[in-house]
């Protein structure tokens, strides 16, 4: 069985001394193994970022974003392969791995700006012949650590913009579905990145630790649960880096009585039983305001969830694959057997699911819970599956107080009518991002993504605005050129009073 290491300065690196399997989840067998990174082969990718930086840094930005441009060419050229990957080893179906590349290839536009979104901010005349600038250089060797639920976008939230700001970049993806990243390292190689500016590092725990305790790497991106977002944020900022830690999440859907329900059902259907419900935006509660507007999704999302379409990804069509482990499947049945335990209504129940094909791989079907209570564990914690809970609450007041009240802040969205509900309600809700009947709001490349509470560990999000501010340092100068004279000593504080 094939092994797959890393890429390192340019290459493919075999590794085999520690190795793990790597399943195909929708025949629920091992395809592949890869290899578990050393501390010493990450220290090797470290050295090769290191050695790579002087010259990256000083490429004018032009020719980063020339190089971007050709990698966007690159990655369009190979989709198919990218794609098949994705579903290969992650199990969703074939056209959301289709759009999670087309949105980490977005991000790889955006970052074709570098020499508009580089070109620092300049203050003429701030005093007698005096200008001052900020320029925006690069901090050195960044690493990224990523989730499984998106092998090729997240890591693509990450590393365009990190080298198009003038960085070298380690990165340390999932070792669940490790393939995309290495084709994405391939292909920049390619598009003509120099050796050693992007690397890519397969592992596990120990290579994690080696980058966030290197001296050398300066800044650190991680996408991924909560406890280990903490846990990073907490040991690389301990180590004086830079870090941003993106965590969990509980999305709630917040439903008014006025909403056009038929579209409000369909955007629900997608956004908590798309990707298996594996998206760190999925929705997994609906807030219905009002028993009446209750009542009636729960009879309308019964039937839909019921005939969901579930099967081997690479069939086209299907609405939902396997989930990514029998660990992770048997995590999520067990929060269906405890929601029933907790008393919750198990509307629609998955644990028995018709499958089309495969009858070996890591299957569950969409469970749909309602009367689910602020106090039951399926309402206050991720599960990270096709199951999505309905909580009722008498007015949209207490519909904001339940969101503002729960632990994560990621996403949110309200379906209504009424434009002062909207604006209400997005004025007051504690969450990153917000949708107006817009399920998923995840924002394009040029806005950048987080979200608030415990789901977001530091101050900037990824991609986007604030991608240039994390993969930069703002060095201000001032400068004079007196035209004549001598100047006289002066001891007040230097202004133009
Ligand atoms: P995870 O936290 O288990 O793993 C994420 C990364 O951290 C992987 O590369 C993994 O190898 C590494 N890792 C795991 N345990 C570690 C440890 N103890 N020490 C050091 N490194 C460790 O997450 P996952 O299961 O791969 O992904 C699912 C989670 O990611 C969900 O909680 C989801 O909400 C979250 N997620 C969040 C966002 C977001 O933008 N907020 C996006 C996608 C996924």
């Amino acid at each position: 069985m094939q092994t797959l290491g890393h890429f390192i300065d340019g290459q493919p690196f075999p590794d085999e001394h520690r190795v793990q399997a790597v399943y195909n989840p929708a025949l629920g067998e091992p395809v592949r193994r890869v290899a578990m990174a050393s501390r010493t082969t990450v220290e090797q990718a470290i050295s090769a970022a290191d050695r790579a930086f002087p010259a990256w840094s000083r490429t004018p930005p032009l020719k980063r974003a020339r190089i971007l441009f050709q990698y966007k060419a690159l990655l369009e050229q190979n989709a198919e392969r990218i794609v098949a990957a994705i579903v290969e080893e992650h199990g969703k179906v074939w056209e959301d791995a289709q759009g999670e590349l087309a949105r980490g290839i977005e991000v790889v536009e955006y970052a074709c700006g570098a020499p508009e979104f580089l070109k620092g901010e300049h203050s003429r005349d701030v005093g007698p012949e005096i200008d001052s600038w900020s320029e925006f250089p690069p901090l050195g060797v960044v690493a990224g650590i990523t989730p499984f639920n998106f092998p090729a976008m997240v890591p693509m939230w990450m590393f365009p913009m990190a080298i198009a700001c003038g960085n070298t970049f380690v990165l340390k993806p999932s070792e669940k579905d490790p393939s995309a990243a290495l084709i994405l390292a391939e292909l920049a190689l390619e598009a003509g990145l120099p050796p050693g500016v992007f690397n890519v590092v397969n592992g596990d725990k120990e290579a994690v630790d080696t980058l966030l305790t290197d001296p050398r790497v300066k800044a650190v991106s991680f996408v991924g649960s909560t406890p280990v977002a903490e846990s990073i944020y907490a040991t690389g900022t301990a180590h004086g880096k830079r870090v941003q830690a993106l965590g969990g999440a509980k999305n709630h859907a917040v439903v008014m009585p006025d909403a056009d329900l038929d579209n409000a059902v369909n955007a629900l259907m997608g956004a908590a039983y798309g990707s298996c419900g594996e998206r760190c935006m999925a929705i997994s509660v609906v807030v219905a305001v009002g028993e009446a507007t209750g009542d009636e999704l729960a009879r309308r999302l019964k039937p839909k969830v019921e005939a969901l379409r579930i099967g081997n990804g690479t069939t086209r069509g299907l609405d939902m694959g396997p989930l990514v482990t029998a660990v992770h499947r048997d995590k999520v049945r067990s929060y269906i057997d405890l929601g029933e335990a907790e008393g919750a209504t198990l509307v629609v129940d998955g644990r028995k699911p018709s499958v089309q094909g495969s009858k070996t791989g890591f299957f569950l079907g969409g469970t749909l819970f309602d009367h689910a209570t602020p106090a039951m564990r399926i309402y206050r914690e991720e599960i990270f599956g096709p199951v999505l809970v309905i909580v009722r609450v008498p007015d949209l007041a207490q519909a904001v107080e339940l969101v503002n009240a729960h632990e994560f802040g990621n996403g949110t969205c309200v379906f209504t009518r009424d434009g002062a509900v909207a604006r209400h309600f997005s004025d007051r809700v504690q969450v990153g991002m917000v949708g107006i009947n817009v399920p998923l709001p995840v924002p394009v490349a040029c806005q950048s993504f987080g979200g608030w509470k415990r789901s977001l560990f530091g101050d900037l999000y990824a991609y986007g605005p604030d991608a240039v501010r994390f993969y930069t340092r703002r060095k201000t100068l001032t400068q004079r050129w007196a035209v004549q004279g001598i100047e006289k000593a002066q001891f007040a504080f230097p202004s133009n009073g």
